[in-house]
């Protein structure tokens, strides 16, 4: 793979992956949509090798990635995969920037600044944040 190849992330099978800054590694992993929400920090190696056959069939030059390590992580995801940002419906100076899911160190610097627009001056011209409010759930049943 290029030595500078982006993030890349596939949302129908969850899988991503990226070259380290090294070159010699890569990160390879996705998100397991079907383990029900939990504190569950337990490695499933069978996810694992679904992510490595999922990753063959999409970018055949992963085929000969050796599989060094793995982790799991806790990720926070909304109903529709996007953040909630902007102040609390009900509960006026409390501000919410979550549900990040797999992005939010990307994203942090850019919602830093959107968040800190909402607090200093009520509103931001930086992005339309009426995607990411918090009752576009108010009628999902979950
Ligand atoms: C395996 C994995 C890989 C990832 N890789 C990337 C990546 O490559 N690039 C990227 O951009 N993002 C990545 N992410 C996502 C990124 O880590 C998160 O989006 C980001 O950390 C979210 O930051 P946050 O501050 O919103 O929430 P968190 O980092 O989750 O912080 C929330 C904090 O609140 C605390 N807390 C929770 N409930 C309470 C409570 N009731 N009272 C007090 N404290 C509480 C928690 O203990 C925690 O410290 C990854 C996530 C995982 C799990």
């Amino acid at each position: 793979m290029p030595q500078a190849t982006p993030l890349i992330l596939d949302l129908a099978s969850g899988l991503y992956l990226h070259q380290e800054a090294s070159g010699k590694t890569v990160l390879l992993g996705g998100t397991d949509q079907y383990t029900w929400p939990g504190f569950e920090e337990v490695v499933d190696k069978s996810m694992a090798e679904d992510f490595f056959q999922t990753a063959m069939e999409t970018i055949p030059s992963t085929i000969n990635i050796k599989w060094l390590r793995t982790y799991t992580g806790i990720c926070e995801q909304t109903p529709d995969f996007h953040p909630i940002i902007g102040e609390a419906p009900e509960l006026k100076g409390f501000f919410l920037a979550n549900g990040f899911s797999g992005c939010g160190f990307m994203h942090a610097p850019a919602i830093g600044r959107i968040v800190a627009d909402l607090i200093l001056q009520g509103k931001t011209d930086r992005i339309d944040l009426s995607s990411f409010q918090l009752d576009r759930f108010a009628n999902l049943s979950l």
